[in-house]
C-alpha cells in the first residue's frame, strides 16, 4: 500500500541527508527515529518519502524500527517537526 501511495503522491525528488562519503546512515549509536504524537497531523508526507516501508500512518505516524535504515528522508519532509532523531 505504501509503495502505491508513494508512486502516486511523491512530491518530486526527495532529498537525503548525507553523513559520509560511502553511506547515508548517521553514525551515532543509541539514537533512533521517533514520533512526537502531539505534533503529528497524519499528513503522510513522511510515508511518501520513505523507501524502506518503515512507517505506518493511520491517524498518527508510527515507525517500524526493524525496517528503518536511519536515512532521515522522512524527517526532511515532515512539515510539523513531529519526527525527531534522538
Ligand atoms: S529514516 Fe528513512 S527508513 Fe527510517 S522511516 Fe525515515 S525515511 Fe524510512
Ligand atoms: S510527515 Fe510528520 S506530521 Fe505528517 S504524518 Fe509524518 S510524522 Fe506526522
Amino acid at each position: 500500500m505504501a509503495e502505491a501511495f508513494r508512486k502516486k503522491a511523491t512530491p518530486g525528488k526527495v532529498p537525503e541527508l548525507v553523513s559520509g562519503l560511502a553511506h547515508d546512515r548517521p553514525i551515532t549509536d543509541g539514537v533512533k527515529l521517533q514520533v512526537i504524537d502531539e505534533l503529528c497531523v497524519g499528513c503522510s508526507y513522511c510515508l511518501m518519502a520513505c523507501k524502506d516501508d518503515a512507517l505506518i500512518v493511520e491517524g498518527l505516524c508510527e515507525v517500524i524500527d526493524e525496517n528503518c535504515t536511519d536515512c532521515l528522508r522522512c524527517l526532511l519532509w515532515c512539515p510539523t517537526g513531529a519526527l525527531v532523531y534522538s
